[in-house]
């Protein structure tokens, strides 16, 4: 025997009926002429296939098991090249080059809509705490003349006279395996087994017309940059009266002049002088929900983190709100004058420090730190 078919289908002697198809049908998209139009994979295609012829073949396959010619006994074509013979498997090669060999019938004209994006920008309050807003959008809408339908009132579209209702045409092509029958598009009725002879003069045939629409949307708390509200149903109409796609809103929140957004903490700093960092203070800061007082205790150091739990952005889908974090930026003095230079120099001096030494601490460098010193203050 000079070809080894299951090797050439690349599956074991003892493959079922089920798995010899598969295999057939992986190599023959692979190797299709349309797909692949090189006189060496035209070749290797015609391999496969009359390998396949046997295989599929119970008795064929038999035969050729026991070493016999599968082809002898006028079952097939006989041989490579005139295999194309009552026993070709056409239908399967059908099926692994358009699909499923079932009829397809006309496609309808109702199609699902478009989604749209639209973007909707918002300032901090907002994403922190919801709103309500109210967005005009340009889409499509049902025609009300014809109510999606395309047809002029009182008309109805008109069984395809080229198709006969079918929506598809059989074509007759002729191959390298003999003459082969395809199925495609009526190119008259566009597939639709119909035709609109009188199409509505409100949305010429498209079952839908153009306006702008004014959509109440409620924007929950806790959405930030980025993200997208899904709203079912409240994109594009379809074509044909078909189903609306979704709507998506696309949020952008406006950079905040105070705060900075992490996740649902927001941070913000504030700056002290030096003498009321030494001292403490009590310090008015403006947060999300209006002025607040905090404490600043005696001693506090530049970089350091007064955190403000619950005070941050309204979570998402859940109860709670993200923490306040104010960074504080201890200012030191400048362009001090004769009295307030003296005043520094004696304090400096009761406290040994007219010549420190330089001391190292852990690295300060932008968020990181500040994230490190949150936690140290726990
Ligand atoms: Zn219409
Ligand atoms: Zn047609």
């Amino acid at each position: 025997m000079a070809n080894d078919y299951y090797a050439t289908l690349g599956v074991r002697r003892d493959a079922g009926a089920d798995e010899v198809k598969k295999a057939y049908r992986r190599l023959a998209r692979e190797l299709h002429p349309d797909v692949n139009p090189d006189p060496e994979t035209q070749e290797k295609f015609k391999e496969i296939t009359q390998a396949y012829e046997v295989l599929s073949d119970p008795r064929k396959r038999e035969m050729y098991d026991l070493g016999a010619d599968p082809f002898a006994s006028g079952g097939g074509g006989g041989g490579a090249g005139g295999f194309a013979g009552a026993g070709f498997p056409f239908s399967d090669i059908m099926d692994a080059f358009f699909g499923t060999s079932a009829s397809r019938g006309p496609r309808s004209r109702a199609r699902r809509g478009r989604n749209a994006t639209l973007r909707v920008e918002l300032d901090l309050q907002e994403t922190a705490f919801g709103t309500t807003r109210e967005l005009s959008i340009d889409t499509a809408v049902a025609c009300t003349s014809c109510e999606g339908s395309g047809c002029a009132p009182g008309t109805h579209p008109d069984t395809c006279d080229t198709c006969h209702g079918r929506g598809e045409v059989q074509q007759v092509q002729r191959s390298f395996l003999g003459q082969v029958m395809t199925a495609r598009p009526c190119p008259q009725c566009g597939g639709f087994g119909s035709v609109i002879r009188n199409p509505c003069p409100e949305c010429s045939g498209d079952g839908r017309v153009r306006t702008r629409r004014t959509v109440k949307v409620k924007i929950p708390a806790g959405v930030e940059n980025g993200i997208h509200i899904q709203l079912a149903g409240e994109g594009e109409i379809g074509p044909g009266g078909g189903p609306p796609g979704d709507l998506f809103l696309e949020i952008a929140e406006k950079p905040h002049p105070i705060f900075e957004r992490e996740g649902d903490d927001l941070h913000c700093t504030v700056q002290i002088p030096m003498t009321a960092a030494a001292l403490g203070t009590n310090v008015t800061i403006e947060s999300l929900d209006g002025p607040e007082g905090i404490d600043i205790k005696p001693g506090t150091q530049s970089g350091q983190v007064i955190t403000m739990y619950g005070r941050g952005v309204r979570h998402l889908n859940e109860s709670g709100r993200g923490d306040l974090m104010i960074h504080v930026n201890v200012e030191t003095p400048h362009r001090l004058d004769e009295e307030q230079e003296d005043l520094l120099r004696r304090l400096a001096k009761l406290r040994g420090e007219e010549r420190p030494p330089g001391k190292f601490a852990p690295g300060q460098r932008g968020k990181l730190s500040r994230i490190w010193d949150v936690f140290n203050q726990h």
